[in-house]
């Protein structure tokens, strides 16, 4: 996990000293973020924009925040989405075993006759 923030923060990190090099972009501002999961990502903002207390991890989407030690709570309930997926897939599932029975209550009768 180390590793890979380590490999995250260098490569971000080079994008302001190009733009500094070249001393055409507008001042801008790196702010970074922790998640829960210790995940860092650090956003660029033009300087005169206030940065947000919470940023969206762009690695789990939880809540990520400034302060590296007391990141924010994640969410106790799974997203929207994938409890929808989960209920649309159980859904599909029991389709399936009724057509599956159908077709078989079918052939029953058929091999009955
Ligand atoms: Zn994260």
């Amino acid at each position: 996990m180390a590793a890979g923030n380590a490999i995250r923060g260098t490569r971000v990190g080079s994008g302001p000293v190009r733009w500094a090099e070249r001393g055409e972009q507008a001042p801008r501002s790196v702010v970074a973020y922790w998640c829960s999961n210790g995940h860092r990502t650090e956003p660029t903002f033009a300087a005169e924009i206030t940065p947000p207390d919470t940023w969206d991890c762009p690695r789990c989407g939880q809540p990520a925040g400034r302060n590296e030690q007391a990141p924010p709570e994640r969410p106790r309930a799974e997203p929207y989405k994938t409890h929808l997926a989960y209920v649309k897939e159980r859904r599909t599932d029991a389709d399936g075993e009724a057509i599956l029975q159908e077709a078989l209550a079918r052939l029953r009768q058929r091999t009955g006759r």
